[in-house]
């Protein structure tokens, strides 16, 4: 047994790995150990969930944006996105006609768009709980205060996605403006965390200027962290922002990745991202081969959906639509997975 293949073991045993042994096994990482590291972690997955694959209607609600974050194509400072932002009623109907698509989670994703106030999304996330009591609430709006989480959890949200977008504190100045702080991010996080909600974080891979030994920091965060989520994808330029020359992220590095952190925390929910979709044809199947087990089909309205541009070329129609569930169910028949019609909450 090689080096990569022992640390690939120790990994599936101990959940745990030393941050110099996370960078050998992603420096080290080969066709063969790629391999064998997506059969352990569908083993795992398989005894926590079966060949379930829980779907999410992703409602994007906003793209209008008070951050100017390096990589992202709705940054405030893109005067070429032209900006749109859902009212409460367009996002209650998204909601409808999601739960009769089969839909039991509903995510709210967008810019930080400064109109979302506390008093809205209180409002609004009661109004959805009341039509759906069945249905899971997650909200993906960036930072905001631990007051406004806490008012947020009370009206009923269940989960939160905040990638934490790099576990190093250096890198991740590289990818923001100044005003906004590492610590601010990690800050979010444990609040959100103590708050009860069920909490993602995740990474780019291949963002600029990202080494192997970040990574192994990312590694080391998640096994630490222990999130109920964790959303990776590739980096993917976007041509109106500073990034625009740097080179998209790798799909295999991305499925790599999402075969170790099944290992790190075997209930993980991790979704085979649309940037993986994006990069890939069939980028989506081979992120559910290595272990992912979520899949967040886009549900905004089509008139939209071409506006909410974080990178180039962004996937939103074909199996990347709710109204094309049908044909993604197919895709992951395909590969001997179901979708499954259930609010889909971690295992633990
Ligand atoms: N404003 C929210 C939602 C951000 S969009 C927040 O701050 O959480 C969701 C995710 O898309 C981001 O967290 C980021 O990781 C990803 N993303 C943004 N730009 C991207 C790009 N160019 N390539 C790949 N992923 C990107």
């Amino acid at each position: 047994m090689n080096r990569t293949e022992e640390l690939i073991y120790k990994l599936r045993d101990t959940h745990s790995l030393s941050l110099e042994e996370y960078k050998t096994l992603i420096t080290g990482r080969t066709p063969e150990s790629a391999s064998l590291l997506a059969a352990l972690a569908l083993v795992e997955k398989q005894k926590i969930y079966g060949n379930d694959v829980y779907v999410r209607g992703l409602i994007e609600v906003s793209n209008i944006c008070r951050n100017d974050c390096l990589y992202c194509g709705i940054r405030g400072s893109n005067k070429n996105c032209d900006r749109y932002r859902l009212t409460g009623e367009d996002i209650l109907e998204c909601c409808r006609e999601g739960y009769a698509l089969g839909f039991r989670t509903f995510v709210m994703q967008g810019g930080e768009d400064g109109s979302f106030s506390d008093a809205f999304l209180t409002g609004l996330i009661r109004k959805i709980k009341e039509n759906h009591p069945d249905c899971a609430v997650t909200l993906s709006l960036g930072e905001r205060s631990r007051e406004s989480y806490a008012a947020l959890k009370e009206a009923g949200a269940d989960r939160y996605l905040l990638r934490h977008e790099t576990a190093d504190k250096e890198h991740y100045e590289k990818l923001h403006p100044a005003n906004l702080s590492f610590d601010n991010r990690m800050r979010c996080l444990r609040d959100l965390k103590e708050l009860g909600y069920q909490v993602g974080c995740g990474f780019m891979v291949g963002s600029p200027y990202q080494t192997d030994a970040m990574l192994a920091k990312d590694l080391k965060f998640v096994e630490t962290f222990r999130p109920d989520m964790c959303g990776i994808g590739p980096f993917i330029p976007h041509k109106d922002t500073p990034f625009r020359d740097h080179p998209a992220g790798s799909v295999e590095l991305t499925l790599y990745l999402l075969s170790i952190l099944r290992l790190i925390h075997p209930p993980l929910l991790l979704p085979a991202t649309t940037a993986l979709g994006t990069l890939e044809e069939n980028g989506r199947e081979k992120g559910i081969l290595c272990g992912a087990n979520v899949v967040m089909p886009n549900l905004s309205p089509a008139s939209v959906r071409k506006k909410y541009m974080l990178y180039d070329n962004k996937l939103s129609d074909g199996a990347e639509s709710a109204q094309s569930l049908d044909s993604l169910r197919k895709r992951m028949e395909s590969i001997g997975c179901t979708i499954s019609a259930v609010r889909g909450d971690i295992i633990k």
